[in-house]
C-alpha cells in the first residue's frame, strides 16, 4: 500500500506550511495564548479563502471535494510551475517530481494513466520552453490577493475582489502582467481571451493596487499547456488602459458583483454548463426548478 501523499495532498501540505510559517510565528501564538477566545477571525477568514473549511464537503454543497483525474494532472503541472520559479530551474528534479507523484492521481481507467502521464510530461516541457523564451521578469507565483474596488454597485455595496494568480510578471515598461496557466485540452480563442472575464478581473486587481499601490496593468495572458500542439498556446489580453474604453474591466466586475448580490440569479446556458457541479439542480438542465415562492 502506498502511504505517500498524493499531488493534491502535497499541494495542501505546502500551502499549509507556507500559511503557518507566515501566520504562526511565536509572537502571534503568544498573543492568541493570552486571548480569551484563543482564535483569530483573520486567520479563520484566510483559511476559508484557501478552501480548507470545505475540504470534506462535495462541491455542489459549497465544498471542495477531492480533485478529479484531470484536475489532479492540472494541479501537478501547477505544482511544477511553482518549482520552476526557482532559478536556476532544476529540470531533472522537476520531471522527477511530476513522474514520482503521478501515480498518486486516481485515474477512472487504467488505460488513461499512460496517456495522461505523457500529457503531463509534455506540458512540463512546453512550460519550460515557454519560460525560457518569456522576455518578462517574474515577480511571484501563486500569489493571493484581495482588494476593495473603487465605486459601488447598484445596491450601494462596495466590491471586494479576491483570488490567486498563477504568475505575476513585470514587462519592459514596468507594468504588471498576470499569467494564467491552463492545462485543459483546448486553448481559448484569441477573441475569447481579448474579452476574458477572469483576465480582466486580474487586471482590475492590479490597477486597484492589489499588488502594490500605483501599479499599472500591462495586460494579461493565458498560457495553454494541455493542447496537442508542440508549443504552449499563448493568448494575450491587451492592457485595460489601451482599450477604447479603459473602464470595461471594472464595469464587468461590477456587473458580476451586482448579479451575485441580487436576490434572484438567472441561469444562462454557457461554456461551463457541461462540467458544472450543480447542473442537475439547475433549471437549464431541465431538472432543476425554483424552490422558493415567486
Ligand atoms: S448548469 Fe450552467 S447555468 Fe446552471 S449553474 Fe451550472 S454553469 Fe450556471
Amino acid at each position: 500500500m502506498d502511504f505517500s501523499f498524493s499531488s493534491d495532498q502535497q499541494l495542501l501540505k505546502n500551502s499549509a506550511r507556507a500559511f503557518l510559517d507566515e501566520h504562526c510565528k511565536p509572537a502571534a501564538v503568544r498573543l492568541l495564548w493570552d486571548d480569551p477566545r484563543g482564535e483569530s477571525d483573520t486567520m479563520w477568514k484566510e483559511m476559508a479563502q484557501l478552501g480548507w473549511l470545505g475540504l470534506s464537503l462535495p462541491e455542489r454543497h459549497g465544498g471542495s471535494e477531492p480533485a478529479s483525474a484531470k484536475q489532479g494532472v492540472g494541479n501537478l503541472v501547477h505544482d511544477a510551475a511553482r518549482m520552476a520559479s526557482q532559478q536556476p530551474i532544476d529540470v531533472a528534479a522537476l520531471r522527477e517530481h511530476v513522474l514520482s507523484h503521478f501515480d498518486t492521481i486516481e485515474m477512472p481507467a487504467a488505460w488513461l494513466a499512460e496517456r495522461e502521464r505523457t500529457r503531463a510530461v509534455a506540458m512540463i516541457d512546453k512550460l519550460l520552453q515557454w519560460i525560457a523564451a518569456n522576455p518578462r521578469g517574474l515577480v511571484d507565483v501563486e500569489l493571493a490577493f484581495e482588494r476593495e474596488l473603487a465605486g459601488e454597485i447598484e445596491t450601494g455595496q462596495r466590491v471586494l475582489l479576491g483570488g490567486r494568480v498563477d504568475r505575476l510578471e513585470l514587462d519592459d515598461r514596468g507594468r504588471l502582467v498576470v499569467v494564467d496557466l491552463k492545462t485543459g485540452a483546448q486553448a481559448p480563442s484569441a477573441k475569447d481571451v481579448a474579452e476574458h472575464a477572469q483576465l480582466a478581473a486580474y487586471q482590475v486587481a492590479v490597477e486597484a493596487g492589489a499588488f502594490g499601490e500605483g501599479c499599472q496593468a500591462g495586460g494579461a495572458e493565458i498560457v495553454a499547456l494541455g493542447t496537442t500542439k508542440d508549443d504552449a498556446a499563448v493568448r494575450g489580453q491587451a492592457a485595460l488602459a489601451e482599450a477604447a474604453d479603459p473602464s470595461w474591466g471594472l464595469a464587468l466586475v461590477h456587473r458580476a458583483a451586482s448579479a451575485m448580490a441580487a436576490s434572484a440569479f438567472t441561469a444562462l446556458v454557457n461554456d461551463g454548463c457541461g462540467y458544472c457541479a450543480v447542473r442537475t439542480s439547475c433549471p437549464v438542465s431541465g431538472k432543476g426548478r425554483q424552490v422558493t415562492d415567486e
